[in-house]
């Protein structure tokens, strides 16, 4: 990069200390971080209107010439400046408050563009066509900036005004942009017809035309898409020429286990059980990611790679997001494994002292085989010996920095990622960008599709008939709402003090209910799961701590309050808690969604029960940040890509990084790429 553009940006023409201070704020303190800054939107001022046709109320550009000014003082302190413009067609009134000073820059006769609202106040009072504070620009100047075009808007700050921040930006482009060094390679622009870098930043600030534009918007998506590709693999690379166990799975007993199994594996999961036994074997540490829906098996495939990790004898460690879960695959794994030589123990944040002092020591001397736990398995005070491998289930809330950290846990343990929810391709490749995946993508054999119905509040009487004859039929269910406590703002929403109430006493009085919800006691919650799952409790009503990873087969009725208060990955883990054994299961949706984003979240819902599907349907209505329910490392953080828009983008950067970082000596070939990725602002 050209020296000056890392100069402080108080040294730009029209930006001294002060307007730096403020620039500072918006993060911008050079002159490069001034090119970056792009538009949060645009407002397109390129259509020039006669003031004849310029309508009371309306938002517009015109062209007149100044026929007189007025300037007069209302009383003390309230001073107003009138410039009368005309065109061929009529006259238009340009008014200025507390601004008589501006007076010096209207000449008679000369020509200016305007663009404001025509006040429909004045126009009823006076019948007059009035501007309040109309942009204006002399028309002869030889660059408009701000009129007859397509204006950039930007984020702003305070005492920092559009028109100000967008002179200062034209001025930094117009000067400097082609002092930008293009570090993406020739051939790439060639191949893609990618304009320079300095030509896209230019266009993407001030537009020129829409083809022009679209071409800068994906130069610059496609930058940041590559350079984030690229910086996937390299961290990938990393990964590959780090020594790692080698984790060969005992064949005597993968066998014994997977006969003392209930089922035969599905082909899917035997498939992905060959890819990662393949990654054991190796002693490159596994990076991978198990990928599949709701129910189909995950938790088996990782009890494989457990095991195999048990038979070399090194420690692993199983994390669960929550406490509810983290207990429940604990007395998953103790009786997948009740037959074989595995030690199994449990942490959580809510384990006493004295019981993780005892777990501590069992892994001190070498007498557990696997620590089950939550997010405090990775507490600072804890350290592993021997840690071979490390299970994340159910985890998509995991950035690769992240990820690293639990690694440095251990000495390059080998790392299995597993999650159920259906990851569109596009957020995939950037979330796990650096992990292999491994698909399981069937179902177990003997499972028919929930069937799911639409249904509004005043059918409740009928919904909960239906549950009712459910249970007296032998089956189980569940009722979900999205409220714990009942609330003032949303009266209309059911707490899940309510329902239970509500159920207990009206619709299902003598059936026997339980209730979970996240301000429990982990040890409470467990107590009413173990109770549903021995099917002493015919109907648990809980929020959503029973969305991942609980496994009743019995359970064949989800009702769910208050739908449209969820997103869609949500609603669809939570009816992947049903239709888990061989039995038809249901999910009803209580929903009055009132937006055309909520009837259309629910019509998705009722027409799929492929997670996929769906996953892209959330991404398309809600957007990547929402997508997960909380932002997102490294997906909402570009500055131009979007991941909805550009997926094509995408796909071809993916293929070129790959194409690139794999050749020989490609660092050495392309140290502006190696710089450009190491100045990367993206978290990942
Ligand atoms: P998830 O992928 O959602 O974690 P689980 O591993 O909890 O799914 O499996 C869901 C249910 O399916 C469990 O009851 C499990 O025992 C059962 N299951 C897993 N694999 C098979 C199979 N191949 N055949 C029949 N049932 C299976
Ligand atoms: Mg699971």
């Amino acid at each position: 990069m050209d020296s000056t553009l890392a100069k402080s940006i108080e040294y730009v023409k029209g930006v001294g200390p002060a307007r730096a201070e403020k620039l500072s704020k918006l993060g911008i303190d050079t002159l490069a971080d001034l090119l970056f800054y792009f538009p949060r939107d645009y407002e397109d001022r390129s259509k020039v209107i006669s003031i004849k046709d310029a309508a009371p109320g309306e938002t517009v550009t015109i062209k007149g010439e100044v026929y007189s000014l007025e300037k007069s003082r209302i009383r003390k302190g309230l001073e107003l400046l009138k410039v009368t413009f005309i065109d061929h067609s009529d006259a238009v009134i340009g008014s200025w408050f507390n601004q008589t000073y501006l007076a010096k820059n209207f000449s008679k006769g000369e020509e200016f563009y305007l663009h404001g609202q025509i006040s429909e106040k004045s126009w009823r009072q006076f019948k007059k066509k009035e501007i309040n504070n109309p942009v204006y620009e002399a028309a002869d100047s030889e660059n408009l900036v701000h009129t007859n075009r397509v204006v950039p808007i930007y984020t702003l700050t305070k005492n920092l005004n559009q028109k100000q921040l967008r002179s200062i930006v034209f001025r930094a482009v117009n000067n400097y942009a082609n002092k930008l060094n293009d570090w993406l390679p020739a051939y790439l622009k060639r191949k893609y017809k990618l304009p320079h870098i300095g030509d896209a930043v230019r266009e993407y600030h001030f537009p020129s035309g829409r083809d022009s534009f679209i071409k800068a918007r994906q130069r610059l998506a496609f930058s940041e898409l590559f350079l984030f590709q690229i910086r996937l693999m390299m961290e990938k690379n990393q990964y590959q020429i780090k020594k790692g166990y080698s984790h060969p799975p005992s064949t005597e007993l993968m066998a014994d286990f997977l006969s003392e199994l209930d089922f035969k594996l599905t082909s899917a999961q035997k498939k992905a059980w060959h890819d990662i036994a393949g990654d054991l074997e190796k002693n490159i540490p596994m990076q991978r990611l198990l990928q599949g829906d709701v129910g189909s098996g995950k938790t088996v495939v990782a009890a494989l790679a457990l095991l195999a990790v048990v038979s070399n004898s090194k420690l692993s460690l199983y994390m669960a997001p929550t406490e509810i879960l983290a207990e429940q695959q604990y007395f998953t794994l103790k009786e997948l494994f009740k037959n074989l030589p595995v030690n199994i123990g449990l942490i959580t944040g809510s384990s006493s002292t004295g019981d993780k002092e005892k777990i501590l020591e069992r892994i001190e001397s070498d007498n557990l085989n696997i620590v089950v736990g939550t997010h405090a398995l990775f507490q600072d005070d804890i350290n592993y010996k021997n840690l071979g491998l490390i299970v994340i289930d159910e985890q998509h809330r995991f950035g690769v920095r992240q990820r690293q950290r639990l690694m440095e846990k251990g000495e390059n343990p080998d790392l299995l990622v597993m999650t159920a929810t259906p990851i569109p391709r596009s957020l995939a490749m950037t979330l796990y960008g650096d992990l292999d995946v491994s698909v399981i993508g069937e179902m177990p054999p003997g499972r028919s599709p929930v069937i799911t119905y639409w249904r509004k509040r005043d059918k409740r009487r009928q919904i909960y008939d239906f549950v009712n004859q459910k249970i007296e039929a032998g089956d189980q269910a569940f009722v979900v709402t999205s409220l714990i406590e009942p609330s003032d703002e949303m009266p209309n929403l059911i707490s899940v003090d309510e329902l239970y109430q509500q159920l207990n006493e009206k619709f299902l009085p003598d059936k026997n209910l339980g209730m979970v919800h996240g301000q429990m006691t982990a040890a409470d919650k467990q107590e009413i799961m173990e109770e549903f799952k021995q099917g002493n409790i015919d109907l648990i009503v809980a929020t959503t701590v029973i969305e991942v990873g609980i496994d009743v087969p019995n359970a064949t009725v989800m009702v769910i309050e208050d739908a449209d208060r969820f997103g869609l990955a949500q609603l669809h883990q939570l009816r992947g808690r049903v239709g888990r054994g061989d039995k038809q299961s249901f999910c009803i949706l209580i929903a009055d969604p009132k937006t055309e984003d909520g009837i259309q979240r629910i019509e998705a819902m009722v027409a799929s029960s492929d997670g996929f599907v769906i996953a892209e349907k959330d991404l398309e209505i809600r957007g990547p940040g929402e997508f997960f329910g909380t932002r997102q490392h490294g997906i909402d953080e570009f500055r131009v890509a979007s991941l909805i828009q550009d997926q094509k983008v995408l796909q071809i950067a993916r293929k070129e990084a790959l194409r690139l970082t794999s050749k020989a000596n490609w660092e050495k070939k392309y140290p502006d790429i190696v710089n450009k990725v190491s100045q990367l602002e993206v978290i990942i």
